[in-house]
């Protein structure tokens, strides 16, 4: 049994508690939350620290399998750049590529990150998922702009799909974005998310050019389409919308929907999507470090937060961005959203992403019979509760 204590304890669920204390048994189980209303008695065994106790982090959205790319992709070239170069890069050793996921996993370890949502369109990472000390919930992600590949991207996937349940590893069958997964291919994955209720995510309005390819299709993302990856796109009837409300009934009807990026999101965006579906069940993954390092752009986080969305964080993958750090992220949006309390940056980082993953009976927050992990922020402004460039993450359980 261990009883640790800081200046703040923030449990997420519940508000702060100055001085608070955490008992936890051997195993990380958490079998008592103390209000000390400030008054912290010395008592024995109690460990002490100077910062902010949290619990472990949630990276809603990361591609591990990307991880050997990083630094080799030149930054803000644009969503269209960004995937003509991955494109052409991707292609690397086999055990380059294990070893870097094995490095990816660790960092995220160390960087207090719990449970990660992770894209896969290859085997490559699970095993290594497997093993991992982090809970990860698989998405098999499939492409396939034109309607005659979609049975073979499908089948590929299920394949996927069929290993990740011999591993015992959660996951579910998802589309790429609306750009690049043909009307077929969505009814086959709509199917088999519906069938076993899984988790749905998809990437969405990363960019301006995914919605002018869904207005009136110009833009980067059709001269990707024809040029990048040769297809011919003449068959193409944009619809007038913008691209999440154009795709959005193609989606499977289950509880979750992630949602992610959201770099080019509207108001209008919003009241459509909240005509079809229960907003309370919709997380909003942003990713600011890499929107940043592709487009320098970032997605509009004064409305999200006045709508009272669920907002998530992911740090994508290592191919546009230089680490994979939760912590990283919530400064960014503290930089650039200066309204953004402390209070829900911790709470876009654990619970809503345990939500999000359909783990919140075990992360998250800090309650009885959880067990979220702990980590210290250390060096923060403890008088305003804000973080600082100096902030730092321990993760302590
Ligand atoms: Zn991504």
């Amino acid at each position: 049994m261990r009883k640790i204590a800081a200046t703040y304890v923030f449990p997420v669920t519940s508000p702060p508690l100055k001085n608070g204390i955490i008992t936890i048994d051997e195993t990380g189980k958490i079998l008592n939350i103390e209000d000390t209303r400030g008054n912290l008695r010395e008592q024995a065994g109690l460990e002490y620290y100077n910062g902010i106790l949290v619990p472990g982090f949630v990276n809603a959205h990361c591609h591990t399998e990307l991880s050997h790319l990083k630094n080799k992709i030149p930054e803000k070239t644009g969503l269209g750049g960004f995937i003509g170069a991955i494109n052409k890069i991707r292609k690397a050793e086999e055990e380059e590529i294990i070893i870097q996921i094995r490095n990816a996993d660790r960092e995220m370890y160390h960087n207090g990150i719990v449970a990660v949502g992770d894209i896969s369109n290859q085997n490559s990472s699970l095993e290594i998922k497997k093993e991992s000390k982090l809970d990860y919930f698989t998405f098999i992600e499939v492409f396939g702009f034109l309607p005659e590949r979609a049975d073979r991207a499908f089948s590929f996937a299920e394949n996927i799909y069929n290993r990740c349940n011999e591993l015992k590893l959660n996951a579910s069958i998802v589309p790429h974005s609306p750009y690049s997964v043909s009307g077929d291919l969505f009814k086959l994955i709509k199917n088999n998310t519906e069938k076993n209720n899984g988790i749905v995510s998809i990437h969405n309005q990363e960019s301006k050019d995914e919605n002018l390819f869904y207005r009136d299709g110009t833009g980067e993302i059709t001269e990707h389409l024809k040029n990048n990856i040769g297809l011919d796109i003449s068959g193409w009837k944009p619809t007038g919308q913008n691209s999440l409300p154009s795709i959005i009934d193609k989606l499977p009807q289950t509880d979750q929907l992630l949602l992610v990026h959201n770099t080019f999101t509207t108001i209008s965006d919003i009241r459509i999507l909240e005509q079809t579906r229960d907003l309370k069940n919709i997380f909003f993954v942003l990713c600011p470090n890499a929107n940043l390092y592709i487009s320098n752009s970032l997605p509009d986080v004064e409305l999200f937060r006045s709508l009272k969305l669920n907002i998530c964080l992911g740090t994508d993958s290592l191919a546009s961005n230089g680490e994979l750090s939760i912590l990283s992220e919530m400064k960014t949006v503290q930089k650039n959203f200066k309204e953004t309390t402390l209070e829900e940056l911790i709470k876009w980082a654990t619970i809503n992403g345990a939500r999000a993953l359909r783990m919140e009976n075990k992360l998250g927050s800090f309650e009885v019979g959880k067990k979220p992990g702990i980590n210290l922020i250390e060096k923060a402004d403890l008088h305003h509760l804000k973080l600082t460039s100096e902030t730092k993450v321990r993760k302590l359980i």
